[in-house]
Order: structure tokens, then sequence, then C-alpha cells
């Protein structure tokens, strides 16, 4: 009425967002290493997928290697949230390490079926990334049995040994929607395929793609912060677009956004991955302010209280520390 045309621009923040049970854990567990040992303490891959926290843990003392035998026999090595197949196990306890086991409980779930699975000699297929770490720990479960789907796609190269006997198993943080095709068209294929006994694509990864697919028909851009080796927050970027954003891009922290992508925005919606502290979501949401979106609104989908305990090994040595 005013006549002002001020157009306002809001921020849309998606929860949930950022750290799961699984990163929180692993993060806390290298943490309670470092103060409860001393540094070093090494850690096999990155122990979540973000640059942020490898950085900060690396200033506290962590020792980030790729390979077991590149950790002195004997010292204290932490694996990752992501899992580790039974050969790495077995290197390391060859070079009698002192191991913290951080994989996330639901990656070790995963872990199990495929043990069961391939116990009863079925053909699993683990759809999920060649390459990726989590991959390569369950696929080591029973490497004999399991062959990895990447995508719907692939689906027409699969062959089993018996069409009575197959089972799909997944990677925890891929795209729903996506996982769902590629199990349509495996059972297109091997019309007995059985199901895993529940979900594998875990309670955060379906969390944050529901609470962006919310917000995501509203903006002009969607903001998800996240590492490029970060499934869940590569996947955040695709369901986004997917979901109508008209326009989506991952950014590890504030600094890698492009003005250009807010040029004539009304609406942005931010995101992060499984993997994100919040801090990085913050400094995003601030610049934005400072560029005049500053109508702030939070877009909830579902409240997350799951909570795991540390490791193990973790908690009997800090009750021996006292
Ligand atoms: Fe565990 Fe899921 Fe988090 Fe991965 S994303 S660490 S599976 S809770």
């Amino acid at each position: 009425t005013s006549g002002t045309s001020t157009l306002t621009k809001r921020v849309l923040l998606a929860a949930p967002r950022g750290y799961c049970a699984g990163v929180d854990r692993a993060v806390v567990a290298v943490e309670k290493a470092l103060e409860t040992y001393g540094a070093p303490v090494y850690v096999r891959k990155e122990i979540v997928h973000n640059k942020y926290v490898v950085e900060t843990l690396s200033e506290r003392g962590a020792i980030f290697v790729n390979e077991t035998d590149e950790v002195p026999e004997g010292a204290r090595l932490v694996f990752s949230a992501h899992g580790v197949s039974p050969a790495v196990r077995e290197s390391a306890a060859a070079r009698s390490l002192d191991t913290i086991d951080a994989t996330c409980p639901l990656v070790t779930k995963v872990h199990k079926e495929a043990v069961r699975f391939a116990k009863d000699d079925y053909d699993i297929l683990l759809i999920g990334h060649t390459g990726h770490e989590e991959v390569e720990g369950t696929a080591g479960e029973a490497p004999e049995h399991v062959q990895v789907v990447n995508s719907p796609d692939e689906v027409d190269q699969v062959t089993v040994r018996d069409p009575e006997k197959v089972v799909w198993i997944s990677q925890t943080t891929l795209s729903v929607d996506e996982t769902m095709e590629t199990v349509r068209r495996l059972r297109e294929k091997f019309p007995s395929l059985q199901d895993p006994p529940s979900d594998d694509i875990c309670y955060a990864t379906q969390n944050r793609q529901v609470a962006v697919k919310k917000l995501a028909p509203e903006c002009d851009v969607v903001i998800v912060v996240g590492s490029a080796n970060s499934s869940n927050s590569v996947r955040l970027v695709e369901v986004a677009l997917q979901a109508g954003a008209r326009s989506a891009y991952r950014v590890d922290r504030s600094s890698e956004i492009d003005e250009a992508w807010l040029e004539g925005a009304a609406t942005v919606g931010v995101t992060s991955g499984a993997s994100v502290p919040e801090i990085l979501v913050r400094d995003v949401v601030d610049l934005l302010e400072g560029r005049g979106f500053d109508d702030v609104q939070e877009v909830r989908t579902a409240t997350e209280d799951l909570m795991f305990s540390l490791p193990r090994e973790l908690r009997a040595g800090l009750k021996a520390a006292g």
C-alpha cells in the first residue's frame, strides 16, 4: 500500500540438516582420544567427509592416513564413520595397532546384512558408488558375493548365478528416489529379488532429503553446505534440483558462494550434509543476511534425537583414565 516495491528477500533454512548421530559420535571419538591419550592419534581416511572437520582435528593432533601401513607399529588408530572391511581390521591387528572403531552403527548394520546373506549364498547387489569408502568396507565383508550397482542404468549389465537367490542392500547415503528406481529395474529383471530386512539408507540421509524437497520448489537457489566427497551432500544438490529448485550449488564454506548466483533471487534455500558443522551453515546465513536476505525462516520436516554411545574401546579407555 505504501507503493514501495522492495522485494522481501528470504532464506529458507532446512531442518533437519547437518550433523547426524554417526558423525557426531565419530568426531567426538577422535576428540576424546586426543584428550585421553594425547597426540598423535592416527585416523584411517577422513573421519567424516568434511574438509573443515578434518582440518580442525589435524590442528589438534590427529594424523589422517590412507592405509594402516602408514601407521607406526603399536600406535593408536581410529577407523572412520564409513566403516572398514575385515581385511583392514586384519592388517591393523597384524601391526598391533590399538584401534578405536568409529564406524557408524547404521553402517555396521549393513555389514551384518552382507555377512548374513553371503552365508546363505545369495548374490548380493549393493546399490552404491564404486570407490566410496563405505562401499569398499561393505563389499569387503563378502567380496565373492557382492557386486556394486551404481545407478539404474547399470542394471542391464547385472548378471547373477541364481535369479531366485538375489538380495539388494545399499549404501546409507544415497538418493532415496534414485535407489527406488534402481530397485524397480532390478526387480523387473529378477522378480524374486529380496529386500533388505530394514532401510539401509539411514534416517539422517532420508530426513535431510525430505526437508530440502519441501523447500526446493519455492527457491531460486538452494545452497548445500558440504564437501565434494560427501555422498549425502552431493545427493542433496540433486534432490533439490529434482524437487524444483531453479538452481542448486554445493559449497564447502560461505566464501565459495558466487555472488552471481544471488542476482535477482528472492528466496534462497540453505541446507547441509550430515558431516557438516553448524558453524559453516551459520557463516552462509550471515553472508546472505549481509546481502539483504534477512527474513530467515526454518522449514522443519522432522525432529531428530538419536544419539549413539561412544565406541566400546574408547569407553573402556576413558574409564581406565578415570
Ligand atoms: Fe550414520 Fe547415516 Fe550419519 Fe552415515 S549419514 S554416519 S549412516 S547416521
